[in-house]
């Protein structure tokens, strides 16, 4: 691709430090600029559909425009309060009426929530008001975080140290000492020759109880773990996994935290991934699909018990001194509640668990195909792991990049997937039809057909 003088790209790649690059490469291939959108299609500026089958990242779950109804919730409430806080006793319609219908939705009753800006800081604030009611319980030891080796949980300095990746940590001077990583629950990877899945999530949870005991269960506040595993490589734990490790936790007077951020909102067959899972959180953050990421807005929700700690606490300190400028801010606010009432007007679960069906058929499909190693998914959610021997299930060497390499090929073919190391990811916005499913794995098709030859020459 010829880049031009003062196009786009150019001035991209001139001015622009992107998240999540190459930096070096994007100085010689530029950026796909995307200029507009429709439903689970993206545009770019040379005139180019694409099928978004991540949703963005994971996120976009209404698509990518054509909701009129989410336009006129945000700029009508751009014309009647652009910003207002919620510091120090002020609060707003929007915000109010947000955090009284997401405690509706919990299994938090009497909770609260805490509004932030991204599913980082959702976390961030998870771990900060786990210390709080820590020290407000007099248990000054009790803080560390447990979080499972490639969870994704962000990327600001408590929320990266959370994320159990080692590229997030490299040279970002993180982890940060409190955080204590377990071990995955990825069975494909991590069982034992001949292990069952269900041997397997007991190992994990003996293996738990061994960490924190190591460690000493007064020095732990916190659990946190998505119900599925995403960008670390859409993971799904074996089916007992959280029934085994939850009575431990408890046992031990440690925290759940549910990190929401991808499985929230309808994405794995049920409105929250807790539900698909049968966990009992005592906070959930929330992001992404809570606003269909037309604005950004995250939420950090808590029990009622950590509720009432912090209030008493707050009350002899003075204040509960957190907060975001734009906690809770009224047009996002006013998106997300425009988003939680269509989800529900249209049955948005019903109908990811009516089109999960051909999604994850079609999905595991891709297993008769050569260099498919594993296809893991629930719900709109899949993960096609690509292995050079698919009988050993030896890896690609990471340094091929061939997830990558899949990445851009399937964008010749009209298709934006993400690849996670060796694993593309497919996250369509939840309001795919049918018909875009075919239409998505016939350019999937396409992409594997001028792929394979490619893997098989360079072998
Ligand atoms: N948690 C999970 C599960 C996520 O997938 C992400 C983002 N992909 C985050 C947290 C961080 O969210 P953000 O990028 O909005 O900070």
């Amino acid at each position: 691709m010829t880049i031009h003088a003062n196009s786009t790209q150019a001035r991209d790649i001139a001015h622009a430090l992107h998240p999540y690059t190459n930096l070096k490469l994007h100085e010689r291939i530029g950026p796909t600029v995307i200029s507009s959108g429709r439903g689970i299609y993206v545009r770019d500026d040379e005139g180019r559909d694409y099928i978004e089958a991540v949703a963005g990242l994971w996120s976009a779950s209404l698509g990518f425009g054509g909701e009129e109804s989410m336009v006129e919730a945000i700029t009508a409430q751009l014309r009647k309060l652009p910003f207002y806080h919620l510091f120090a006793h002020k609060a707003h319609e929007p915000g109010t009426d947000l955090a009284e219908k997401l405690i509706k939705m919990l299994p938090l009753p009497n909770g609260r929530v805490f509004f932030n800006n991204s599913g980082s800081e959702a976390n961030d604030t998870a771990i900060k008001l786990a210390w709080y009611y820590n020290n407000a319980l007099g248990r000054p030891r009790k803080k560390k975080i447990i979080a499972q080796m490639k969870a994704y949980h962000g990327v600001t300095i408590a929320a990266a140290s959370l994320t159990g990746l080692t590229r997030n940590h490299l040279d970002f001077d993180l982890p940060m000492a409190s955080v204590r990583h377990c071990d995955c629950p990825h069975h494909y990877r991590f069982a034992k020759e001949g292990e069952s899945e269900e041997a397997f999530a007991t190992r994990l949870a003996e293996q738990l109880e061994n960490l924190i005991l190591r460690e000493g269960a007064d020095t732990i506040a916190a659990f946190i773990a998505e119900p599925v595993l995403g960008a670390g490589g859409l993971i799904v734990p074996p089916k007992t996994y959280f029934d085994k490790i939850q009575p431990i936790l408890k046992r031990h007077d440690i925290l759940f935290i549910a990190d929401e951020v991808i499985c929230g909102f309808g994405r794995t067959g049920n409105m929250f991934g807790f539900e698909t899972f049968n966990i009992q959180p005592d906070m959930v953050t929330m992001a992404k699909a809570l606003s269909a990421s037309y604005l950004p807005i995250s939420a950090t929700a808590i029990s009622e018990p950590i509720y009432e700690v912090l209030r008493d606490n707050s009350a002899r300190i003075g204040s509960f001194a957190h907060g975001y400028t734009y906690s809770g801010h009224p047009v996002c606010a006013a998106a997300a509640l425009e988003a939680l009432r269509i989800y529900e007007t249209r049955n948005i679960v019903g109908h990811v668990q009516k089109v999960a069906k051909p999604f994850l058929a079609k999905a595991r499909a891709l297993l008769d195909l050569p260099f498919v190693g594993e296809v893991r998914g629930i719900g709109l959610l899949a993960g096609v792991e690509l292995v050079r021997d698919k009988k050993s299930k030896a890896s690609f060497e990471p340094a091929r990049g061939v997830g990558m390499m899949f990445q851009t090929e399937a964008q010749k073919h009209g298709l934006i997937v993400r690849a996670l190391g060796d694993t593309i990811a497919l996250s369509p916005p939840l309001i795919i039809t049918g018909e875009e499913i075919d239409d998505m794995y016939l350019r999937l098709g396409r992409t594997f057909d001028a792929f394979i030859p490619q893997l098989n020459a360079t072998l």
